[in-house]
This record gives C-alpha cells, structure tokens and sequence, in this order.
C-alpha cells in the first residue's frame, strides 16, 4: 500500500491531455467519478460501459464541445501514466498489449468487458485514510478548474466535498503557499475590476454595499489552471452570475468584435429584454485604454476550450 502522500503526488503528476485546440480535462474528470465511486465504497473497477454515462454527462457540462464523443480516451490511456501505477485496467491481454497509438475505440471497450480503477496500492489507501478522497479531489478541482465551478463538478462527480480533508505533510506545505496566491489573487480582481470602472461588463451590475463593491468578480478569461496570466487583456469584470455562465462556457465574446455569444445550448423560458439571453449580441462595457482590453489571444482559447459551440443566430 502507498502512504497518502504518495497517493496525493500520485494526483499531482498526471499528463493532461493538451492539444492545439484546447485544454483536455478527460483525465480530471474521470479521475474525479473514480474518486467518487471510493468514497461511496463502489467495488475498485467499474466497468467501461457502468462509467460511460456519467463520464459522458460530465464531459458535455464541463468539458470542451464535443468531449464527451472521446470518453474512452482518459478510461484507456490513465492506464499509461506512471506505467500504470495510479489506473488499473482489466482487459484482454490482445488489447492490452497493443502498440501505443492502436487505441481501442468506444465499441471494443464495451464489447470486451474493459474495467478500470485505481491500481491496489492507490485505492486500498484511499478507502482506510479518513479524509484522503477529500485532499485528491481538492486537489484535482484546484489544479485545472475555476474555482466558481469546484461546487457543481464536484456534486456532478458524486464527490461530498464537506468531508473535512485528510491534512498531512503536503497539505501543511500547500498552506504554507497560500497567501502569496491570496495576495496574487486579490491584485487581479482589483486591477480588472478598476479597469471595468466596477461593474460587470455583461449587464452593467454595479452594486456596492457601502464603499465595497459586491456580487463582482475579475474572471480569468483563459483559466489560470489552463496557463491563464493575471494581466488585464486576460481579465473580465464579471457580476458573480455572468461569471460562472463565463466559465460553464453559456456564453463567449467574440474575439474580433467583443459582442456577447450565447451558446444554442443555453436556454431560456423567459424571453425579450428580462430575459437571461437578452445581452446576446450586445457589446460590452470596455476599458477605455485599448490596452487593457481582452486579448484575441484569450478569446479565441475561450471560444475553442470552454464555449459550448454553436453560437445562437444572431
Ligand atoms: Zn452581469
């Protein structure tokens, strides 16, 4: 059995897909079900076609468009991350000894009966370690997602973030970094949110209670977890409700013209000027300097890794 450091650095070392068209967070994901499954106590493997619904529902809501159509990519090649010490696969050996690059598509692993999980060492760790899930996905959820979404993907995961965390050596020194990110952090939002003349450039929300401006939010257009800078071209001055919209991908801006997107999949009862699609084609609220402007740069990651494509016709 692994020490739960180990299993936590184990967490900290997967290779995330990336590719030239975005962020892949397949992995994180998938590894969040299967953090989920141990804290039900779910049997270690579960099989292939068990896993595909949920890892199907998770990719379409937080994963980049049409994600979900790859599914089997992070069950298959987890397997391959540290020679297979963190993702166990069982499965025939004809498919499991074939070379690297001959991946098996979606229907040979449902038609042979493939099942993953963590490998023995890892699981057996993380069921007798009280709090230790609760570290990982913490972990995970910080390492590649905002944290306006940590709640929704965690519940979607079946992970009860509440459980209090495993706290050991490396969480000590995780803390230890914290009010340098705290301080880092609190720079952005000021900046951007200054830049923005405080409020939100979607809506105009401009409430303050008091002196302090309230409900506001400096969003990272492209994420921090995904190499985002804390530089205002990569900064929007968000309302808290147009910022977690921002990062679920319902909406973009687009790139040239800076005009509200909203996505054909964001759906709204309510109609005309109350509803929640009303700013859809609409400019933005910009800093007057250009150089404070959101970049095309980031835009562009934006509309290709979070935005759930199409747009809605204008
Ligand atoms: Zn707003």
């Amino acid at each position: 059995m692994k020490s739960a450091i180990e299993v936590l650095n184990a967490f900290d070392t997967i290779r995330p897909a990336r590719a030239a068209d975005g962020y892949k967070p397949h992995k994180p994901l998938l590894l969040l079900l299967a953090l989920g499954r141990v804290q039900r106590g779910e049997p270690r493997l579960v099989p292939f076609v068990d896993a595909e619904p949920l890892l199907k529902a998770l990719l379409k809501e937080f994963g980049p468009t049409d994600s979900e159509s790859r599914r089997h990519l992070p069950f298959w090649h987890l397997h391959t991350d540290q020679d297979g010490a963190l993702w166990d696969l069982s499965a025939p050996a004809a498919l499991l000894n074939r070379p690297a690059g001959n991946t098996p598509t979606i229907g040979e692993l449902r038609s042979n009966h493939v099942a993953g999980g963590f490998h023995p060492d890892i699981d057996s760790c993380l069921r007798t370690t009280p709090g230790l899930v609760s570290a990982c996905a913490h972990r995970i959820l910080g390492k590649y997602f905002p944290s306006t979404l940590h709640e929704d993907i965690a519940m979607a995961a079946g992970i009860d973030l509440e459980e209090p965390s495993w706290v050991g050596e490396p969480v000590v020194q995780y803390a230890a970094q914290k009010p340098e990110k705290r301080r880092r952090n609190a720079e952005f939002r000021e900046r951007v949110l200054r830049a923005y003349e405080f409020r939100c450039c979607v809506c105009d929300f401009d409430l303050r209670v008091g002196h302090v401006p309230a409900g506001l939010e400096a969003a990272h257009i492209m994420w921090h977890t995904a190499g985002g800078p804390d530089i205002e071209p990569n900064g929007l001055s968000l309302c808290a409700l147009h910022h977690k919209l921002f990062d679920l991908g319902a909406f973009t801006l687009e790139p040239m013209t800076l005009k509200v997107l909203f996505s054909e999949h964001a759906v709204s009862g309510t109609r005309g000027l109350s509803g929640a699609l009303r700013h859809h084609g609409q400019s933005i609220h910009l800093p007057t300097p250009l150089e404070l402007r959101p970049a095309p740069d980031f835009l562009d990651w934006h509309l290709k890794s979070v935005f759930k494509k199409g747009a809605r016709p204008a």
